[in-house]
This record gives structure tokens, C-alpha cells and sequence, in this order.
């Protein structure tokens, strides 16, 4: 009968985001640390339950290929459909993350468009902005889970992630034993929302922003072997003492987050034409220190 011992268990909260015109959530007002989940909660089986998430979002692509399919090619960003190989003229807009086949697969003479069919339309897409996928890739639009997914599959490939609308972000890391055999359960929780209530796109910089912060939480329990209280000394010792608007392992989340790329500050114009100002995270000034060092971790390296 295996047991399972917990050695440690930490569930980390980001803010995320923080509307900073109309207050609502001031910035950084929600860092948490959840603390110790109980040993209860630990699954008996952690491997189970993330082949069940796996098989959750292999679950969502499952379209019958016919054989006239001679490729298939995903969009990495939103992109035009030409009529033609060479031309301007737009038939479609294609969204980001949307799977399209080819019968032809057939090149312009340049070789920078692709003869593609979208929805019951043929026309030409730049190759630049697509990647081929296998044949096996569903046709349409990547579910929300499986673009944030792909968002941070470079640094957080397989973890599974959960969604909700609830405006919770997190990333947790648990551990436990069996017969001095260490089972390891990673997992990213993830809003489909913003903090104002809006559908969040998950390519939208404030939706990329929060997954790199997750996924970089990931690559700190990961650089520190999931000893959380080394994390935290460590994490509190690079961001420093004073004027901190959240404690080290957060702000060097959202210091992971801007080293990886991510926007952490942005202005919308909504419907009405009023702007909305949003900051991911914590909204810290990441200095040349903390980037180094976030450059370390996500490197796998302890700072
Ligand atoms: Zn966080």
C-alpha cells in the first residue's frame, strides 16, 4: 500500500492584472501565498491526474483527416487570406492559432505564400506567419487552454493548465514520496477573464504577461528543486528589503514575465472610446539585477 508524504506543498496566487483607472483592484492586492495544501489533498496518484489533463486537451483535437489533405499550417498571429499568390486583395481575416489545410500545398514563385483553403474559402497565406502542423492538428481555432498552452510550451511544455472565469491565477507545485520515489504535480490555473470582467483573449499581451508569470513561478520551484522556503530566501534576498509592493518570488515572477518578453503595462481603447489602463502583476520596477537574475532561473539555474 504506498503512502504518500508531502514534503512540501505551496500554491503561489498572482494578482495578474489591476485596473488602474476606475481602482477596483489596486495593483498587487492579492498576493498571496495559499500555504501548505493538506495532505488530503494530495491526489494518491499525481501521474493520474495529469494524464487525465493531457488527455483532456488531446481530447479537444480530434478531427477526422481525409487523405486529400496534402498539409496542414497553424497561424502564429492573426493573418490575411489573399486571393492570390501575389496580390493585396483580402478574402478573409484568419485569427491567430487557427489550423487551416492545403490539398495543393502548392508555394507562390517567390515562396512566401501557401495555397490554403479557410472555411469554405481558397486562397494565399503568408508562410512567415504560420508554422506547418501534422496532419493529425484539428482544423479551426485552438481552444483558450491549448493557445496558452502554446504561448509558454518553449519554457512549461506538458503542464497542465486549468482554466476558469473566476479571475484566479496561479501556479502550484506539489511533492510527495512513496518509497523514497519522489512524484512531482505541476499546474497552471489560469482566467478566460480580465479583473474588469471582460473575455480575455488569450494572446492579448495581458493574457501572454500572466502565462509567462505562471510558467515562471514553474521554472522557480524547478531551479530550486521545489524546496520553497530556499525559493523565498533566495527570491527575497535578489528583490531586496524596502519599497516592495509584493515579496520576492512575486515580483521575480513578473521579472521572469518582462525577461521572457511579456508586456506588463498596457492601455486599451474600449467600445465606448474611454481608455483602460492595465499592469500585469505586481507592477515592480525590474532592475538590471532582477533581470539578470530572472535570466538565471529560466536558465535553470539558482541565483
Ligand atoms: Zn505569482
Amino acid at each position: 500500500m504506498p503512502r504518500f508524504i508531502p514534503i512540501a506543498a505551496l500554491a503561489l496566487a498572482l494578482a495578474g492584472a489591476s485596473v488602474a483607472a476606475p481602482a477596483a483592484l489596486p495593483a498587487g492586492s492579492t498576493a498571496a501565498v495559499a500555504g501548505e495544501v493538506s495532505p488530503a489533498a494530495l491526489p494518491q496518484a499525481a501521474s493520474g491526474a495529469l494524464a487525465i489533463e493531457r488527455t483532456g486537451l488531446a481530447a479537444e483535437a480530434s478531427t477526422a483527416v481525409t487523405g486529400s489533405i496534402a498539409a496542414k499550417y497553424q497561424t502564429k498571429v492573426g493573418t490575411r487570406l489573399y486571393s492570390s499568390a501575389s496580390g493585396t486583395q483580402k478574402l478573409a481575416s484568419v485569427p491567430a492559432d487557427y489550423t487551416v489545410s492545403t490539398r495543393t500545398d502548392k508555394k507562390s514563385s517567390n515562396g512566401t505564400r501557401v495555397q490554403v483553403q479557410y472555411q469554405s474559402k481558397t486562397g494565399w497565406i503568408t508562410l512567415s506567419k504560420v508554422s506547418k502542423v501534422p496532419l493529425s492538428t484539428p482544423l479551426g481555432k485552438l481552444s483558450w487552454k491549448a493557445s496558452a498552452s502554446k504561448n509558454i510550451a518553449r519554457w512549461c511544455a506538458g503542464v497542465p493548465i486549468d482554466t476558469s472565469v473566476d479571475y484566479m491565477n496561479q501556479a502550484t507545485a506539489s511533492v510527495s514520496t512513496s518509497n523514497g520515489r519522489r512524484t512531482v504535480a505541476e499546474k497552471i490555473h489560469l482566467s478566460t477573464k480580465t479583473p474588469w470582467g471582460t473575455a480575455l483573449d488569450p494572446n492579448h499581451p495581458l493574457a501572454v504577461s500572466i502565462q509567462y508569470h505562471e510558467c515562471g513561478h514553474i521554472m522557480q520551484y524547478r531551479a530550486y528543486n521545489y524546496d520553497f522556503a530556499a525559493l523565498k530566501r533566495a527570491m527575497d534576498k535578489v528583490y531586496g528589503a524596502s519599497g516592495n509592493t509584493a515579496g520576492g518570488v512575486e515580483h521575480m515572477a513578473d521579472c521572469i514575465a518582462e525577461a521572457l518578453g511579456a508586456k506588463r503595462r498596457g492601455t486599451e481603447t474600449l467600445s465606448n472610446g474611454s481608455t483602460r489602463t492595465w499592469v500585469s502583476g505586481y507592477g515592480g520596477t525590474c532592475t538590471s539585477t532582477h533581470l539578470a537574475a530572472a535570466k538565471k532561473i529560466i536558465a535553470g539555474d539558482r541565483v
